[in-house]
């Protein structure tokens, strides 16, 4: 009991090591604070990026790199740059059904530089950005920094108390950002709660081999089937390959045995059937716990929250990367002037979720529309999925077959980045 009082009271208050000062502290380095990070200090803002892991190595953590973000990196001069690191470049994807109705999203029409999704490892896209900031000497990143504390005084928030190796450091800024991801610790402190959409399914991912005779770079391709929607990845080393189940069945597939499951997938992709055999552990296949939240408000005075933090995305579209950098494009953009003064009012906090806000949830809902549309009811009830008329229509209509390439591409706003 003395013991277990003694540590909490450790734990409430740590031994500080050192007292550091920045203009924008962000928590972490994910997409949304790579990219602020970044854009804040190319403008010679103070800023200090904490990352919890000591690399940046995520697997499973996608791979998607839209137009928009494409744009965004040619504004700031570093497309070249990025798509220097190895990559391949999905320009079509394509869907089709057990009945033999085939539809495709074609990315080649839009009107830009980048008519495609850029399919770029996450570790050396970020890698990439920060070596980029690092080029600017108000740039700061302290990897294995976990932020575990706000500094909070007269409901001002001050910055945040982080641990790292060689223990806990206080760190007071101008403005704390939030860039923690879909399980945010800053959120949590802040005492924010996402209002969550329910999405019906979870996702089975693991890769598999990439063979001599496949199709260069061929892109992507979507498959139903019973009770289930296949979707490849051509990453040019290998193959990533996303199955949905219907939400919390890992443990009925599991249970069912990786025989069944191998046999199940490759009757999804014949073509693949004999590459199934490469999966031997269930350890070779990551589960992801589909989610769609969105929160009420971003912001308190001094701390703002973007990416995934203030709205968790799910994987339909692959859209969450590319939504995390427009959040940090628009944040850049509205807090320059004041990072720059010393001060930033929570007015400009309250406009960045006005600006993002409605962009968010128009892509929210059209991911829910496209999951509606695309699985349907298969995942509930194992019937045979058909792609829906409706889309079907849409995507063979000349005028509108565009709109959903367009939608995933950039979204219904996109966000340029002032006075690159
Ligand atoms: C399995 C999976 C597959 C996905 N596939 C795709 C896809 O194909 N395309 C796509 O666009 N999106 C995909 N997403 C969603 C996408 O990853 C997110 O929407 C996007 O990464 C959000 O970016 P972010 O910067 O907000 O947060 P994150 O990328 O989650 O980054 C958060 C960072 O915060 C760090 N961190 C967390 N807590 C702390 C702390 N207390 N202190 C310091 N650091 C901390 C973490 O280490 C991490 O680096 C996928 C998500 C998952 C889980």
């Amino acid at each position: 009991m003395q013991h277990s009082e003694t540590q909490s009271r450790q734990e409430s208050s740590p031994v500080i090591s050192s007292h550091e000062e920045t203009t924008c502290c962000i928590v972490c380095g994910g997409p949304a604070g790579a990219m602020l990070a970044l854009l804040l200090a190319r403008k010679g803002i103070e800023v200090t990026l904490l990352e919890e892991h000591s690399d940046f190595a995520r697997d499973f953590r996608g791979d998607t790199v839209h137009p928009s973000t494409m744009e965004v990196l040619d504004q700031i001069g570093l497309a070249e740059r990025v798509l220097q690191l190895k990559h391949t470049e999905a320009r079509v994807l394509e869907l089709s059904d057990p009945q033999g109705e085939a539809v495709s999203i074609d990315f080649k029409q839009l009107k830009t530089r980048y008519p495609y999704i850029a399919l770029i490892p996450q570790v050396h896209f970020l890698e990439c950005i920060t070596e980029a900031a690092r080029e600017y000497p108000t740039f700061r990143l302290v990897m294995g920094a976990r932020a575990e504390k706000l500094l909070e005084e007269d409901g001002y928030v001050h910055g945040v108390q982080y641990r790292a190796q060689d223990g806990w450091h206080e760190l007071r800024a101008v403005l704390t950002v939030g860039a923690d991801g879909r399980f945010s610790r800053i959120r949590k402190l802040a005492g924010f709660e996402g209002v969550k959409s329910s999405p019906t399914m979870d996702i089975l991912l693991f890769h598999l081999p990439h063979q001599e005779d496949d199709p260069a770079a061929s892109g992507g391709k979507l498959d139903l089937g019973q009770g289930h929607l296949l979707v490849r990845l051509d990453r040019g080393n290998e193959w990533q390959i996303g199955y949905t189940i219907a939400k919390g069945g890992y443990q009925v597939i599991k249970a069912a045995g990786l025989e069944k499951l191998r046999a199940d997938i490759g009757k999804l992709m014949p073509d693949f059937a004999d590459r199934m055999q490469t999966i031997t552990e269930w350890k070779q296949i990551a589960v992801l716990s589909v989610e769609s939240s969105l929160l009420k408000r971003w912001y308190r005075p001094g701390l703002l929250l973007i990416g995934d933090a203030a709205h968790v995305m799910s994987p339909v579209g692959g859209v969450g990367i590319n939504y995390a950098i427009q959040d940090a494009v628009a944040s850049a953009n509205i807090l320059t002037d004041y990072l720059k003064q010393g001060k930033v009012p929570t007015s400009a906090l309250a406009s960045i979720q006005r600006r993002r806000e409605l962009p968010t949830k128009l892509i929210q809902s059209f991911q829910r529309l496209m999951q509606k549309q695309i699985l349907g009811r298969a995942l509930a009830t194992d019937e045979q999925p058909r792609l829906s008329r409706p889309f079907w229509l849409l995507l063979h209509t000349p005028f509108l077959r565009l709109l959903p390439a367009h939608f995933i591409a950039f979204g219904p706003r996109r966000e340029r980045v002032r006075n690159p």
